[in-house]
């Protein structure tokens, strides 16, 4: 089922006009065909993907894996609409975002995406509600808060609310950044080595949560990291080498249409 807020992609003002909204539903979610992205900011081409061709449906807990160099940020990067490809076509359930205006890919950021990173990226003087309702700038401020609070209860940090990072630990600044990247409720969430800066017992918990979400929200979370242990989380795996990837396991059956 279309998500109510790809809706925006659709319309006079929408990324394009030929995909009529009650049709997004067919189109894989996300799909990536022939996908590469040469660097050639230094003068010596880099080809940081080589050629991936990749379906994600909705729902999906995918984790992309590589060693250090192999191109995982990238792929990521580019479903984000952070990055786009230097050659090929990517498309978000039917749509050509990889060719789309920076203004279309800025909105579709905020309204669709959500992101985590490793070393959390919270405001130093800022309550964990208050960095949890940036993202709502457009909401009426009393309407922020509430939301704000209630992502925050349901992460379990219904008693850290006054604190700022500094008073919190490593697996709770964490939860905040996970409840920051929820609280415009994404389509997908986008986590990039979300436990890298974690010890063993932290990273668990941060990756039940995330699990709990895909199951109970229906979200679809894309994962990368380098550590199996962590990838081990997700129901599928995505292994890259050298910007290509070389190994899809635990992929989920395509609804037939
Ligand atoms: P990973 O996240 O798997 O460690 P990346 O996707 O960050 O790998 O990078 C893939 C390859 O592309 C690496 O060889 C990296 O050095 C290169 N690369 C990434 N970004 C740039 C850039 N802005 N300029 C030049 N090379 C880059
Ligand atoms: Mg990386």
């Amino acid at each position: 089922m279309e998500s109510p807020k790809t809706a925006l992609l659709h319309g006079p003002h929408g990324a394009r006009d030929d995909v009529p909204a009650q049709r997004a539903a067919h189109f894989p979610l996300i799909r990536l065909d022939h996908v590469s992205r040469t660097h050639d900011e230094t003068g010596i081409p880099v080809r940081a993907l080589d050629d991936v061709s990749l379906e994600i449906a909705r729902g999906e807990f995918a984790a992309i894996m590589g060693p250090s160099g192999s191109g995982t940020s990238t792929l990521m990067n580019i479903i984000a609409c952070l990055d786009r490809p230097t050659s090929g076509t990517y498309r978000f359930e039917g749509h050509d975002l990889g060719r789309a205006s920076d203004d279309i890919r800025t909105r579709l950021r905020g309204e669709l995406f959500g992101f985590v990173f490793e070393h959390f990226r919270l405001l130093p003087r800022l309550s964990a509600p208050e960095q949890v309702e940036l993202p709502l700038v457009h909401h009426i401020p009393a309407h922020r808060r509430a939301r704000a609070v209630a992502v925050l209860r349901d992460l379990g940090l219904g008693d850290r609310m006054d604190c700022t990072p500094a008073e919190l630990s490593g697996g709770e600044q964490q939860r905040v950044a996970i409840a920051r990247a929820l609280v415009a409720a994404p389509s997908v969430l986008f986590a990039d080595e979300p436990t890298g800066a974690l010890d063993p017992a932290t990273s668990h918990e941060v990756m039940e949560l995330l699990t709990r979400l895909a199951r109970e929200q229906g979200i679809t979370v894309i994962l990368v990291t380098h550590d199996a242990a962590v990838a081990a989380y997700a129901d599928r795996i995505l292994r890259m080498r050298d910007g290509r990837i070389v190994e899809d396991t635990g992929r989920r059956e395509p609804a037939s249409a």
